[in-house]
C-alpha cells in the first residue's frame, strides 16, 4: 500500500493540476517515461556495460553511467522546473544516440534513440520543439555524413558507405517526422479541445451558480408569497369577521342608540381597513408594473402637514392611546415645492401611523427640514424600535417582523413601507431609518425640493356650508347597483333637491330628455351603455347639465382619466356624504 501511494505520490505532477489540462497530463507523461527509464534503462545499463567492458569500450559504459544517473536525478528532483528537466532528458537522449552512432557505428541501437528524441520533444514540449529537434538531428546527420564521404572519420561508421548513409538517413527522416509531427499536432487539438471543455465547464459552473441564485430566490419569494398569503387571508378575515358580525348585531330591536352607534362605527373603521388593504395591493402591483405616474402639482408643505396632523389626532384620541402626537411644523415659514402631493401624504401617512401603531406610550413627532436641494420629512417615535437582525427585512414586501409585532397587538399587511419605499424613487427621493429596540425609531423619507414662490391657496374654502338653495334642482343616479343608488339618495334627501334613479344608460338618456336635470351622477360600468357613452350622449342633448363620474376606478390618474373623456368632475367609491355634497355645492352655487 505504502509502495502504491508512493509511486502515485511520485507520478502526481507537482506543478499543474488537472484543470491545466495537457500541462497536467505533458508532466504526468514524462515523470512516467523518467520512471521507465530509471526502471527498464537499469537492465539495460547491465546489459550494455557488460557488453561494453567486455569490448573494452570505456567511452560508451562512461556515457551509459552518466546518462543513466542523470536521468535517475531528474526523475527525483522534483523541485526543478519542468522545463528543464524536459530539456536535461532530451539533451542527455541526444547525446546518448549521437554517441552511440558514432562509437557502436549504424548498426547498434543510435539510430533507434535518436528517433526517440523527437517524439518526446513532440510529446512533451509540442510541435515547435519537434520540428527544431527533427532539424537538429537532420544536422547532425549531415554533419556525420560529410565526415564519412571525405573520410574524415576513423570510428564504426566507415562500415556505411556515403550512398548507404544516405539511405539509412532518409529513413530515419521519414520515420522520425511521421511519429512526432503527428504526436504533436494530436496533442495540439487535444489541448484545444480540453481547454474548451474548461471553458464550458467554467460558464456551466457560472450558470448553474446563476440557476441555483435564481432558484434561491424563486423558493424565497415562493415562501413569502405563502407566508403573505396566509396573512392577507388573515387581514382579510379579521375586519370581515367584524363587518359581518357587527352588522348582523344590528338587527337586534333591543338597541340602544349608542351601541348602534358603536356597532356603526366598528363595521365603518373594519370597511376603511379594507379598502386601505385592497388600495395598497393595487398600489404596489402598480409601482412594480412602472404603471403608477408622477402628478407635478403645487405643494404646501406645511398644510400637507397639517391635514395629516388632524387626521391622526382624531385617531388616536378616539383609539385613547396615551401618545403625544407632535407636529414640527415652522408656520412662518411657508415651504412650497412642485411634487406629487397625494404621494408624498401617502408615505407620511404610512410612516405615521406606523409609528403610532408600534408606540405604546411617549410622543410621535415629525416634521422635516431642508438638506442639500432635498425636503428630508422625519418621523420619530419612542415605540418598540426594530432589532438589528430584523432591519433588513421591513423594506421588503410583506416584510412583517412576526414576533415584534406580538408583542403589540398590530395589523397591518408588511406592503406599507415597501409601497413607501417605491413612491420615494418614483419621486426621486429615498427613505431610510434608524432605531434601537426598545427606544424607538427614526424615519426619513426626501423628496426633491423643487421649490417655488409661496402661493395663495384656499385654505379655508371648502367649508361644507349649505347655503345654498338646492330645492329646483334635480339631481339624476345613474347606478346600477341598488345599495350603491340607495346610499346616494339618502345623502341627498337632506338637500331638498329632487333625485331622479336611472339603472342603465338608454334610461338615463331618456330621462334627461323629458325632465331638466342639473346634475348627473354617473356610474361608469353600467349594463348595456357604459357611462362614458352615456356621458357623450347627454352631452349632446344639453351641454349645461353636469355629469359628475362616481365609481370605484379608483386608482391615481383615474379622475384625470375621466376629466379628459369630458365629465366635469369626479368622485370615486367609497362616497362620503360630506365630500358629494361638498362637490355638488360648487355646480349648485354657480
Ligand atoms: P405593516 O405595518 O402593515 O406590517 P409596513 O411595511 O408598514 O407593514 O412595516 C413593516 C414592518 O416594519 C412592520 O410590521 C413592523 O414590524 C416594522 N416597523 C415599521 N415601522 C416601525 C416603527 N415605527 N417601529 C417599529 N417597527 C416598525
Amino acid at each position: 500500500m505504502k509502495f502504491t501511494e508512493t509511486i502515485n505520490r511520485s507520478f502526481k505532477p507537482t506543478n499543474y493540476t488537472e484543470e491545466d489540462g495537457l500541462l497536467f497530463w505533458r508532466e504526468k507523461f514524462f515523470l512516467i517515461s523518467c520512471f521507465t527509464f530509471v526502471l527498464a534503462g537499469s537492465l539495460a545499463y547491465i546489459a550494455s556495460m557488460k557488453a561494453s567492458i567486455s569490448a573494452k569500450l570505456w567511452q560508451v559504459a562512461i556515457i551509459d553511467t552518466l546518462t543513466y544517473l542523470l536521468v535517475v536525478m531528474v526523475f527525483f528532483f522534483n523541485k526543478i522546473n519542468l522545463k528543464f528537466r524536459i530539456y536535461t532528458v532530451l539533451s542527455l537522449g541526444y547525446f546518448l544516440s549521437v554517441s552511440l552512432l558514432i562509437y557502436l557505428g549504424p548498426y547498434g541501437p543510435g539510430i533507434i534513440w535518436l528517433i526517440l528524441i523527437p517524439f518526446m520533444a513532440a510529446l512533451f514540449l509540442g510541435t515547435k520543439a519537434a520540428i527544431l529537434s527533427n532539424s537538429i538531428n537532420l544536422l547532425t546527420l549531415v554533419i556525420l555524413g560529410f565526415l564519412i564521404g571525405f573520410h574524415l572519420t576513423g570510428l564504426n561508421l566507415f562500415l556505411y558507405n556515403l550512398k548507404g548513409w544516405i539511405a539509412v538517413c532518409s529513413n530515419y527522416l521519414l520515420i522520425s517526422l511521421a511519429i512526432s509531427l503527428p504526436v504533436s499536432i494530436l496533442l495540439q487539438v487535444l489541448d484545444k479541445s480540453l481547454r474548451n471543455e474548461k471553458e464550458l465547464k467554467n460558464s456551466l459552473k457560472t450558470q448553474n451558480q446563476l440557476l441555483k441564485k435564481a432558484k434561491d430566490i424563486a423558493e424565497n419569494a415562493d415562501k413569502l408569497k405563502s407566508i403573505s398569503m396566509a396573512n392577507m387571508a388573515h387581514e382579510i378575515r379579521t375586519p370581515m369577521n367584524g363587518i359581518l358580525g357587527f352588522s348582523i348585531l344590528l338587527f337586534d330591536n333591543d338597541l340602544d342608540k349608542a351601541q348602534q352607534r358603536r356597532y356603526t362605527k366598528i363595521i365603518q373603521q373594519r370597511a376603511e381597513y379594507l379598502l386601505r388593504l385592497i388600495n395598497n395591493i393595487i398600489d404596489l402591483s402598480k409601482i412594480e408594473s412602472g404603471q403608477l405616474q408622477v402628478e407635478i402639482e403645487v405643494v404646501n408643505i406645511n398644510k400637507l402637514l397639517n391635514e395629516i396632523y388632524e387626521m391622526f389626532i382624531s385617531q388616536i384620541e378616539s383609539a385613547e392611546k396615551n401618545i403625544q402626537l407632535i407636529p414640527d411644523i415652522q408656520k412662518d415659514k411657508k415651504i412650497t415645492i412642485l411634487s406629487d402631493a397625494t404621494k408624498i401624504q401617502q408615505v407620511l401617512i404610512n410612516l405615521i401611523g406606523n409609528a403610532i401603531k408600534f408606540t405604546e406610550s411617549g410622543a410621535v413627532k415629525f416634521g422635516f427640514k431642508i438638506q442639500n436641494n432635498f425636503i428630508e420629512f422625519y418621523v420619530k417615535d419612542t415605540g418598540i424600535g426594530i432589532q438589528e437582525n430584523d432591519k433588513s427585512i421591513i423594506f421588503e414586501r410583506y416584510g412583517r417582523i412576526e414576533n415584534q409585532n406580538q408583542h403589540i397587538s398590530a395589523e397591518g399587511t408588511g406592503l406599507g413601507l415597501s409601497i413607501s419605499m417605491g413612491l420615494a424613487k418614483l419621486l426621486n427621493g429615498d427613505i431610510w431609518f434608524e432605531s434601537e429596540a426598545n427606544k424607538g425609531s427614526t424615519f426619513y423619507f426626501s423628496v426633491p425640493l423643487r421649490e417655488i414662490e409661496a402661493i395663495n391657496d384656499d385654505e379655508g374654502k371648502n367649508n361644507n356650508n349649505m347655503t345654498t338653495n338646492w330645492k329646483e334642482k334635480t339631481i339624476l343616479i345613474v347606478e346600477d347597483d341598488p345599495i350603491s343608488a340607495e346610499l346616494l339618495g339618502e345623502v341627498l334627501t337632506e338637500t331638498d333637491a329632487i333625485v331622479e334613479y336611472a339603472t342603465d344608460g338608454n334610461t338615463a338618456i331618456e330621462i334627461c330628455k323629458n325632465k331638466k336635470v342639473d346634475i348627473v351622477l354617473m356610474d361608469i360600468q353600467l349594463p348595456g351603455m357604459n357611462g362614458q357613452t352615456a356621458l357623450y350622449e347627454i352631452k349632446k342633448l344639453d351641454k349645461k347639465i353636469i355629469v359628475v363620474a362616481q365609481t370605484a376606478f379608483a386608482m391615481s390618474g383615474d379622475k384625470e382619466k375621466y376629466i379628459l373623456q369630458g365629465f366635469d368632475d369626479y368622485i370615486s367609491k367609497p362616497i362620503y356624504p360630506n365630500i358629494l355634497i361638498d362637490l355638488l355645492n360648487k355646480y349648485i352655487e354657480s
